[in-house]
C-alpha cells in the first residue's frame, strides 16, 4: 500500500549525489604474473569479492573522480583525461599498486560514456560523474608481502548541472588533522577520506556542510576541504594555498588558477593563515571564498553577489 503524498512534497526530487549509476561498467585485472587484461564493459553489477580480499583488510584503494559533459555542438567531452590518468598512476605508485597505463585508463572512460551517454540527459552543464578505481583484490591476510591480484573498474553516475548560489557552511577543524608531509594526503586514497570521516560528522554536528583541514603541526595554516581545494579573493587576488606535500593537486584547481587572468584577477599560490583570513573575511577584505573539486562543481555564492562574506567561516 502506498501512502498520499504529503501535500507539500516537492514533484520531482533530484537524487543525491552519486546514488544513482548507468547501465555499464569498464574493468580490467592485473595480475603480477601476466599484467593486465584486456578491457571489458559489462552490466554494471556487483563484484563478487572474497572476504580475504587485500583491500579490505589493508586499504589499498584509490580513485579517481572525472567528468564527460556534453558540449553544445552535441558532442560529448572528457575533461582532461589525461590529467586524470596521471593522477591515478601517481597516486597507486604511491600506495605500493600497480600503474593504471594511461592509454587503459583513457580507453576505458571512453567506452563506458560511449556505451552510456544516451544517460547524460541534455540538460546544459548535465554530465556523466566517472568513477574509476583500483583495488587490491588479491585473497591473502599476510601483509608482509605485496597482493598479486588487483581490480580496476570505472562506474558512471548521472550528475545534474552544478548548483549556483548555495552558501556552504565550514568548520575549521582543530581537533584532528588530515594529513601530513611524507604521508598519503597529496593523492587520491580511500584512507583520506576515513581518516576524516570524523572531522567531517563534526561539522555536520554543529550545522555546517564540511571541515576545513589545517595543517598537523601549529594547526595554524589552512589547507583544504578534504574533497575540494579552498580560493579567496581579496581585491585583484584570486589566492590559494600551495599544495606543500598535504593538499590534493586538484584538477578543478589548476584550472581555475589558469583562467584567473582571463578574468582580471591575479593566481597567487600563497600560505593562508586562518585566523588573518576570519580577520580579512570580517572586515571585508575577503569578498567572496569557493571551493573547488570535480564531483561539487559547486560555487558558495552567486559571482553577482560581491558583498563581504563574514559568514563564510564559523569557528
Ligand atoms: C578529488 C579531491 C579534490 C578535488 O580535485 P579535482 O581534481 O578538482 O576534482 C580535492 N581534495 C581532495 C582531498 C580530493 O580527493
Amino acid at each position: 500500500m502506498t501512502a498520499p503524498a504529503a501535500p507539500d512534497a516537492p514533484a520531482v526530487v533530484a537524487p543525491a549525489f552519486g546514488t544513482r549509476f548507468t547501465r555499464h561498467m569498464a574493468t580490467a585485472t592485473w595480475h603480477r604474473a601476466t599484467g593486465w587484461s584486456p578491457l571489458s564493459i559489462e552490466a554494471c553489477a556487483a563484484q563478487p569479492m572474497h572476504p580475504a580480499a587485500a583491500v579490505l583488510h589493508y586499504g589499498q584503494s584509490v580513485f579517481e573522480g572525472a567528468k564527460a559533459f556534453r558540449a553544445p555542438s552535441g558532442a560529448v567531452h572528457l575533461f582532461r583525461a589525461d590529467d586524470h590518468a596521471a593522477r591515478m598512476r601517481r597516486s597507486a605508485r604511491r600506495m605500493a599498486m600497480p600503474e593504471v597505463p594511461r592509454d587503459q585508463f583513457v580507453e576505458a572512460l571512453t567506452e563506458l560514456v560511449r556505451a552510456d551517454a544516451g544517460e547524460l540527459g541534455d540538460a546544459p552543464g548535465a554530465a556523466l560523474y566517472l568513477r574509476p578505481f583500483l583495488i587490491a583484490s588479491d585473497e591473502r591476510l599476510g601483509a608482509a608481502t605485496p597482493p598479486d591480484i588487483f581490480r580496476f573498474t570505472v562506474i558512471a553516475s548521472p550528475t545534474p548541472p552544478a548548483e549556483l548560489g548555495r552558501a556552504l557552511r565550514v568548520r575549521v577543524c582543530d581537533r584532528f588533522v588530515r594529513a601530513v608531509a611524507g604521508g598519503t594526503g597529496d593523492v587520491k586514497t580511500a584512507a583520506n577520506y576515513a581518516a576524516a570521516m570524523l572531522g567531517q560528522a563534526e561539522a555536520r554536528e554543529h550545522g555546517c556542510d564540511q571541515a576545513l583541514w589545517l595543517d598537523a603541526f601549529g594547526r595554524r595554516w589552512v589547507e583544504e576541504l578534504g574533497a575540494m581545494n579552498l580560493f579567496f579573493v581579496d581585491g585583484p587576488r584570486l589566492i590559494t594555498p600551495p599544495l606543500g606535500g598535504t593538499v590534493l593537486a586538484g584538477i578543478t584547481r589548476d584550472t581555475v588558477l589558469a583562467l584567473a587572468a582571463g578574468l582580471g584577477l591575479s593566481a597567487v599560490v600563497e600560505p593562508v593563515d586562518v585566523e588573518d583570513l576570519l580577520d580579512r573575511c570580517a572586515n571585508g577584505q575577503i569578498t567572496e571564498s569557493f571551493a573547488t573539486g570535480t564531483a561539487s562543481g559547486t560555487v558558495d555564492r552567486h559571482p553577482a553577489d560581491r558583498r563581504p562574506a563574514p559568514q563564510a567561516f564559523q569557528l
